[in-house]
């Protein structure tokens, strides 16, 4: 049976360049940065390399950039650490309805504490028009926090523009660059960005570690308090052995990044025409040009989602629903339901987001499948409606 991994929006492998990094920091190395002998001071020293990658992936400086423990740790940071420190100058915060939850749900939270939040609906294609996010502007306006890509559906937003925007009128600006990071260019100077997220296993480095960008001189009420450590912004021993991986993970998404693109890019727009192709009633969920290279994002009308991925999961092909599951539940989608998709479309939508390790192969292997799954199902699924 095949073994096609085609979920890596969802995680990556830790590459071997990677792994082998990493070892030494279970064994031998294994001291605490903050310590004062030698062997603190060799974890010392590895934690400010890496550092230093990770500053060079985002065009940032060292100093810019603090540990945490992922994506979802960066995000909650950024949105309360910001709203705690500016909530004397103002209450109210605008993002997007396609946020990834780890933003949405901060932002609940923020709600429930009395802040106000403007969530800004986004065009059949995702995207942000940043003439909304200048109109959505308020006296009190403290912090703007609009993702660079869409994890569901890869639409890029035009995170320089709506940053002009948040700079001109001294409003912080935070991106969630979690999806676009090695894959497109990001470049905290050229988004005008006060603060970034990133996260280690989007980028085939270890799950549980990633990092914030936080701009020279942008105050931020912590959420951890601790011993002071990451300069007080987030106290807690250093992650040694995940933040060297973070390092050399950065490190080499920004050497392969182009020729990445290029792959990625060829292989998803190979699958999306072939799937147009040989399949009937589909939809492609995202924007045609400004999307993630390695997204595609499906609906295949008249078949279930979930049982579309059970399906290709049985033939040894993993991808994704761009619902999530809830209690037993089946929700669509809250992106394609903001793309303005029905409930029924958004539940039969698939998606296929490709990596390094993948080939054409792989998209040769789909398509040898994916068409009698999709027509098995809607027949299904029509006896179901007929019956
Ligand atoms: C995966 C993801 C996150 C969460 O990152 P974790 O490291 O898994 O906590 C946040 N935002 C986006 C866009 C993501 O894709």
């Amino acid at each position: 049976m095949a073994s096609i991994y085609l979920d890596h929006n969802a995680t990556t492998p830790v590459r071997p360049e990677v792994y082998d990094a990493m070892e030494p920091f279970f064994r031998v190395r294994f001291g605490n940065a903050s310590s004062i002998h030698r062997y603190g001071q060799e974890a010392r020293s590895a934690v400010e390399e890496a550092r230093s990658r990770v500053a060079g992936l985002v065009n940032a400086r060292p100093g810019e950039i603090y540990f945490t423990s992922g994506g979802t740790e960066s995000d909650n940071l950024a949105l309360k650490g910001i709203a705690y420190t500016r909530r004397a100058f103002g209450r109210h915060i605008i993002t997007t309805n396609i946020e990834h939850s780890a933003v949405l749900n901060s932002c609940g939270f923020l709600e429930r504490e009395g802040f106000e939040v403007t969530y800004l609906p986004v065009d059949e294609y995702g995207r942000i028009d940043p003439g909304q996010v200048a109109d959505a502007l308020t006296g009190h306006t403290i912090l703007i926090s609009i993702m660079h890509a869409n994890n569901e559906i890869g639409t890029v937003q035009p995170v320089g523009e709506i940053g002009r925007i948040a700079r001109d009128n001294g409003v912080c600006f935070h991106t969630d660059a979690v999806q676009s990071a090695g894959k497109l260019p990001v470049d905290v100077e050229a988004m005008h960005a006060d603060l970034l997220s990133l996260s280690g296993h989007k980028i085939y480095g270890p799950k549980g570690v990633g990092a914030i960008y936080i701009r020279n001189g942008v105050e931020i009420e912590p959420t951890a308090h601790g011993g002071h450590h990451e300069n007080d912004v987030r106290s807690g021993t250093e992650n040694t052995v995940g933040i060297v991986g973070l390092g050399k993970a950065a490190e080499l998404a920004a050497e392969e990044r182009e020729r990445e693109f290029r792959n990625l890019s060829e292989m998803r727009d190979a699958l999306e025409a072939r799937i147009r192709f040989e399949i009937d009633g589909v939809r492609i969920n995202g924007h045609p040009e400004r999307r993630l290279p390695g997204t595609l994002n499906v609906s295949f009308c008249g078949a279930e989602g979930e049982s579309l991925i059970m399906s290709l999961d049985l033939a040894g092909i993993a991808v994704s629903t761009g619902s999530a599951c809830t209690s037993g539940a089946i929700e669509p989608s809250h992106v394609l339901l903001a793309l303005g998709r029905d409930p029924r479309t958004a539940l039969g939508s698939v998606r296929f987001s490709f990596g390094r390790d993948n080939t054409m192969r792989d998209v040769d292997c789909v398509m040898s499948r994916l068409p009698g799954i999709v027509s098995r199902l809607r027949e299904v699924s029509a006896a179901q409606v007929t019956g």
